[in-house]
């Protein structure tokens, strides 16, 4: 049950061969049985989940079902869950409950999936190894010396172990792609606009997108059916008409042109990672695709660029957390000002005042035309270079991650070779486009590849069918970690 496919879990469920609550207990069993190894869920809440579960069942016995009713999923502690603890990995939340649902977890529940735990994040989502969560680091179930990635490292991790059937993502800079690469797992970051950002607790609002992370692009196909749409609280999401993103998985991929960017295999890529890349695009030559050589000449400038926007726009976005509204509050302090100082300097971890402190330097009085207004010109460029390279391929591929799963506090004191981890995801948000990551191989240290899709905009349904085409042809992203 555990290895079945979404398709084949809601085959049994409809059939009655399980049900939703032996689903979910089989589920959180394993989560009892794993999580204390691997730290990838903060808040499970075997009640509230087996609740959603006996109420699926009945929907189910009534002849109401849809394609995902009564399949545990795991959400990401950025999204706010009614009744549920969510902390986004930081102390600063560390004892709020949401009185709401984001939106994304609405449609999952109208949709009467089984919400089965808040997975672990790097706090605020900032971070690329899920060590800078107040709830300590999530261990890679490949290795548990090493990290799974991040942001959404609770959730790849819990994906890949088998502790949920599916989980959601967010991706500022590639905390989607980036754990998907680390933990062997498949996921999407969609067009940014595509699925609404009410409710997702808010890093860079510009850059932020939510997403599926499951094991197949099948799976993912199910789960943006139920996680994309037009929700009028969020201003920038996009009215669109209702698509099925299963609709291509099966056309076949003759004459798919690839593009290659000559700036992802140059240096800095892992002569692993290169290897499994290389023997993907093999693959899929002989599905029928043919390949270009492209150029993103302003690529390079997307961790640069990145590091001054996204901070910038954090530091506006954190000013929320003060100690007053919601969230932790210092215990002692001396006046206002001092409590607010307190809450702030006790409640956020180091990385998150780091980024603070750049977002308000490079957003101050001075310095703002210098580096804020500089950057976004280079992210209109960046942008541009997607535009002409989709003039000659309709996909881009490459590595997700310049390397395999790296141990545990390797990359500690040294945030910009962190920063580095997103270095072919980046430009990718930075340009508002759709890109996923599929396992492709395994590198050194048997460690996870993937192979990262670029697709143009609103080109998800096709990136689906050129991933879910290679899954059929091979059976990468069907290998699991021992338990
Ligand atoms: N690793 C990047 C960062 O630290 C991206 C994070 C993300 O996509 N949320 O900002």
């Amino acid at each position: 049950m555990i290895n079945s496919s979404l398709k084949q879990l809601s085959v049994a469920l409809a059939a009655r061969k399980i049900s939703s609550v032996e689903l979910t207990q089989l589920y959180l069993d394993r989560i009892a049985q794993h999580n204390p190894a691997l730290n990838a869920y903060i808040t499970v809440n075997p009640e509230m989940s087996l609740a959603q579960a006996k109420a699926a069942d009945a929907r189910i016995a009534a002849g109401q079902a849809d394609t995902l009713t009564g399949i545990p999923f795991a959400q990401k502690d950025i999204f706010c869950a009614k009744g549920w603890l969510t902390t986004c990995g930081s102390k600063m939340l560390h004892n709020f409950v949401s009185p709401y649902d984001a939106h994304v977890i609405s449609q999952f529940n109208e949709a009467g999936a089984v919400n089965l735990g808040k997975t672990n994040m790097d706090e605020f989502a900032m971070g690329s190894s899920n060590e800078t969560s107040y709830y300590g680091p999530v261990k890679n179930p490949w290795d548990t010396q090493r990290v799974p990635g991040g942001s959404s490292g609770g959730t790849a991790a819990a994906v890949a172990a088998r502790l949920c059937a599916a989980a959601t993502g967010t991706d500022t800079g590639g905390s989607i792609r980036q754990p998907a690469a680390l933990c062997g797992i498949s996921g999407l970051k969609p067009t940014y606009g595509v699925c609404s950002r009410y409710g997702m607790i808010a890093f860079a609002s510009s850059l932020d997108q939510a997403g599926p992370m499951g094991r197949s692009a099948e799976d993912l196909a199910l789960m943006m059916n139920v996680m994309a749409g037009y929700d009028e609280r969020d201003s920038t999401s996009l009215q669109r008409a209702k698509e099925d993103y299963a609709r291509d998985l099966n056309k076949p991929l003759t004459g798919l042109r690839i593009g290659l960017p000559k700036e992802f295999f140059a240096e800095g890529m892992g002569s692993d990672v290169a290897k499994a890349v290389e023997a993907a695009i093999a693959e899929y030559k002989k599905l029928g695709a043919t390949v270009v050589e492209i150029s993103l000449p302003n690529s390079k400038l997307s961790v640069p660029v990145y590091y001054v926007l996204a901070p910038a726009e954090a530091s506006s976005n954190l000013s929320r957390f003060d100690g007053v509204r919601y969230g932790y509050r210092a215990p002692e302090y001396a006046d206002l000002t001092d409590m607010y100082e307190k809450s702030r300097a006790q409640g956020f971890g180091a990385e998150v005042k780091r980024r603070i402190m750049i977002g308000t330097y490079v957003l101050s009085h001075g310095y703002y035309d210098a580096y804020y207004i500089k950057a976004q010109r280079i992210r209109r460029l960046i942008a541009q270079d997607f535009v002409e390279a989709f003039k000659q391929c309709d996909v881009i591929m490459g590595p997700t991650s310049p390397s395999t799963a790296f141990k545990l506090g390797e990359k500690g004191d040294d945030p910009v070779q962190m920063y580095l981890s997103d270095i072919y995801t980046i430009a990718v948000n930075l340009a508002g486009l759709p890109g996923m990551s599929i396992p492709c191989g395994f590198g050194d240290n048997n460690m996870p590849v993937g192979l990262q899709i670029i697709g143009n905009y609103f080109e998800e349904a096709r990136m689906l069918n050129v991933a879910h085409q290679y899954q059929l042809a091979t059976d990468w992203h069907s290998r699991a970690p021992q338990p």
